[in-house]
């Protein structure tokens, strides 16, 4: 995994020398002595971690961290702080900024590294998402102001796996009373596992030093078990459980708390894990929201405008390619209006549903029919002749107005027919850039058969088609 480490240190020696050890692991490195400089080079080089000294002349740490969290651009971008101070009191402030985690100085090498690899690959994960959230906000439907620190962090659901007593009252006294956590005990794995098979968490806490088993390895199953695969993990350790820490954030814990618990630590660490994995959720849903959004139409489940007009130019190349025309009928359901105000817009809803199921079922498989808006639809017919577009088009008109539509107006059922106006459009001139001209083309043929009565089919180059002439 080759990723990007920005190193900020006022002191060159110790920029040196951290700089040499990332190297040594095949990072890129990048390095700044000062905030500003720090600033600066976030916006030029996208670093994927940043390992943040605290004291440094003019702008220190905390404020450098408090500015990278505070713009949505950069909030993202793990930060380690690097410090000499071991005072709780400046962890959390640390913590309170945005940061992700401290490092002491002189850095111990199993530490950053386990850190900084366990730390990208989080960001990884996320800028996937952010990438797909991108693409999906470019069709208007994501808030870009949103950012990892404006997500709630209290009120989360989570597990706490401790057999020591006064632990366990300890951390679920803070989590409670501080920021309405809704706190769950177990005092082993397999209690642990009840829990999680009945409840989701936001997070889970576990307890290295259990009497009757490994921790460690019940991280680890965690992290396989389907349902806890994406939960954030929280370590609980001693000072000389650090190389299981490492082995443990390697494993794919998120973070770690140790002993004596800090309550203030143990809260900020906490809302760090479940700001992230809220946006993380968020940025999912988002995408996936906006891409059914995108491409389909709720009511109906067929394709939605924008998907059509990029559609319908990929069949008019096709169609230019194999030389094959191609055939374009736009539907519009009569007096719909008048349906909504007799029987109200839920029977209207209902009618648009049966009306896309039946044309959907008389259109051949290869077919695709869009929902445009409101009643209005259109429907592609590739590899077509003039003769079986006319054929097709009757037997839709009639598969709309032969049979009652069943719905819940009053009496059971209501009539229902529907005007359409058609083009087939010649190889040669099969141009994707004239897409939106040859659908207005159509949409003409339609106004043609809603003045001359309704419930008809009028096609290009043909006027109002007759029944009798086109029966299959
Ligand atoms: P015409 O025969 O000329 O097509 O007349 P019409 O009444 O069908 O056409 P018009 O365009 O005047 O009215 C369409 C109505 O469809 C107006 C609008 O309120 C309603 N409508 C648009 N979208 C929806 C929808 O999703 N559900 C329902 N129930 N009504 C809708
Ligand atoms: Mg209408
Ligand atoms: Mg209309």
């Amino acid at each position: 995994m080759s990723a990007r480490v920005l190193v900020v240190d006022d002191i060159l020696p110790n920029v040196k020398l951290l700089e040499a050890k990332l190297l040594g692991e095949y990072y890129d490195v990048v390095t700044a002595q000062s905030g500003e400089e720090a600033l600066r080079k976030v916006t030029e080089t996208n670093p994927d971690i940043i390992l943040l000294d605290v004291m440094m002349p003019g702008m220190d740490g905390f404020e450098v961290c408090r500015r990278l969290k505070d713009d949505p651009k950069t909030a993202h971008i793990p930060v380690v702080m690097v410090t000499a101070l071991t005072d709780a009191q400046d962890r959390v402030k640390g913590l309170e900024s945005g940061a992700d985690d401290f490092l002491s100085k002189p850095v111990n090498d199993v530490a950053l590294m386990s850190r900084v690899r366990s730390l990208v690959r989080l960001k990884m994960t996320v800028d996937e998402w952010k990438a797909r959230e991108n693409t999906a906000s470019q069709l208007g439907v994501v808030d870009p102001n949103a950012s990892v620190m404006t997500m709630p962090t209290d009120n989360g659901s989570i597990l706490v796996v401790e057999d020591l007593s006064f632990e366990v009252t300890k951390i679920k006294d803070t989590l409670t009373t501080r920021d309405q956590h809704n706190v769950v005990v177990a005092e082993s794995g397999i209690q642990a596992l009840q829990a999680i098979g009945q409840n989701t968490f936001d997070m889970i806490i576990v307890s290295l030093n259990l009497k009757n088993e490994d921790g460690l390895r019940f991280c680890s199953h965690l992290r396989s078990n389907e349902k806890t695969r994406s939960t954030p993990i929280v370590m609980l350790g001693n000072d000389s459980d650090m190389p299981r820490i490492a082995q443990g954030l390697e494993l794919g814990a998120h973070d770690y708390i140790m002993r004596p618990i800090d309550r203030n630590e143990l809260l900020a660490r906490t809302r760090t894990q479940i700001r992230r994995k809220r946006f993380q959720e968020r940025l999912r849903a988002n995408y996936e929201i906006s891409l059914s959004m995108a491409l389909t139409d709720t009511l109906t489940g067929l394709y939605n405008r924008r998907y059509f007009e990029v559609h319908l130019q990929k069949m008019l190349e096709n169609a230019r390619f194999q030389r094959k025309s191609l055939g374009l009928l736009y539907m519009d359901i009569d007096h719909f209006k008048k349906i909504n105000d007799t029987h109200g817009h839920n029977v209207g809803d209902e009618v648009i549903k049966e009306f896309a199921n039946r044309i959907r079922d008389s259109l051949r498989s290869f077919d695709l029919v869009a929902r445009l808006g409101g009643e209005e639809f259109v429907a592609i017919m590739p590899d077509i002749n003039t003769k079986l577009a006319h054929q097709i088009a009757e037997r839709l008109r009639h598969a709309i107005a032969d049979r009652p539509f069943n719905c819940s107006a009053e009496g059971g059922s209501l009539n229902v027919t529907a005007s359409f106006g058609g083009t087939v459009v010649d190889p040669d001139q099969a141009d994707p850039n004239l897409s939106l001209e040859i659908l207005k083309r159509s949409d003409e043929q339609l106004y043609q058969a809603k003045n001359d009565g309704r419930n008809n089919v009028y096609f290009e180059g043909h006027g109002r088609i007759k029944p009798e002439d086109v029966v299959s």
